[in-house]
């Protein structure tokens, strides 16, 4: 069980992004943080350009 609870879903709905909640999907205030089970959500190739972004950073001396 998740104890995490989105403060934008309402029921089913996204209150944000006006649709049914699709967690990882664009604009969604997980997607490029979480990495999901469906290879399919958004948010998986995000996260991973974020992270090959931070590599860089870091290997260029930046952080
Ligand atoms: S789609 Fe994302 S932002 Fe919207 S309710 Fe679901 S978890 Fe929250």
């Amino acid at each position: 069980m998740s104890g995490w609870t989105c403060s934008h879903q309402i029921g089913e709905y996204c209150d944000l992004l006006k649709k049914p909640c699709d967690p990882g999907d664009k604009g969604c205030v997980l997607y490029g943080k979480a990495l999901f089970s469906n290879p399919q959500t958004p948010s998986n190739e995000a996260l991973k350009r974020r992270e090959e972004i931070a590599k860089k950073r870091k290997e260029r001396g930046y952080e």
